[in-house]
């Protein structure tokens, strides 16, 4: 529910959140538990549980060009990257608000865990 969504409350500022960037579509503020030196989060402001119910292609696509962006300006673009959005238990989903995060700055193995 959106009232209740920890994300869409970093949406509404009721929540703080380490903002790196942001526009009228999409938000990107770092991971509060980081599993790699960067480790950020790029969620669309519109409430979508999982990328199952996703619908809108512009705002898909508008996530992964946020993901590219932050890489770049972390630094990483270069030097690889990795952009994971999971989906459900089997996944590790756990914050039901659609997200993709951004890791990088270290080598991450393949295939993942
Ligand atoms: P998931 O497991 O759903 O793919 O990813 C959820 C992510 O949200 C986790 O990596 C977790 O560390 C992060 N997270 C959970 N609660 C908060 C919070 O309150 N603030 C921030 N910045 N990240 C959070
Ligand atoms: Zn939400």
């Amino acid at each position: 529910m959106p009232e209740s969504c920890l994300f869409c409350r970093i949406v509404r500022g009721e929540i703080p959140a380490s903002i790196v960037m942001q526009d009228e579509h999409c938000l990107a503020f770092r991971d509060i538990n980081p599993q790699a030196p960067v480790h950020v989060l790029v969620i669309p402001r519109e409430h979508v549980p999982t990328l199952n119910e996703a619908s809108e292609p512009e705002i898909l696509g508008r996530i992964l060009l946020m993901a590219a962006a932050v890489a770049k300006e972390a630094g990483v673009a270069e030097a690889g990257y990795r952009t994971v959005i999971n989906t459900n238990g089997a996944a590790g989903q756990t914050v039901f608000h659609v997200h993709a995060h951004v890791l990088g700055q270290r080598h991450l193995a393949w295939p993942p865990g």
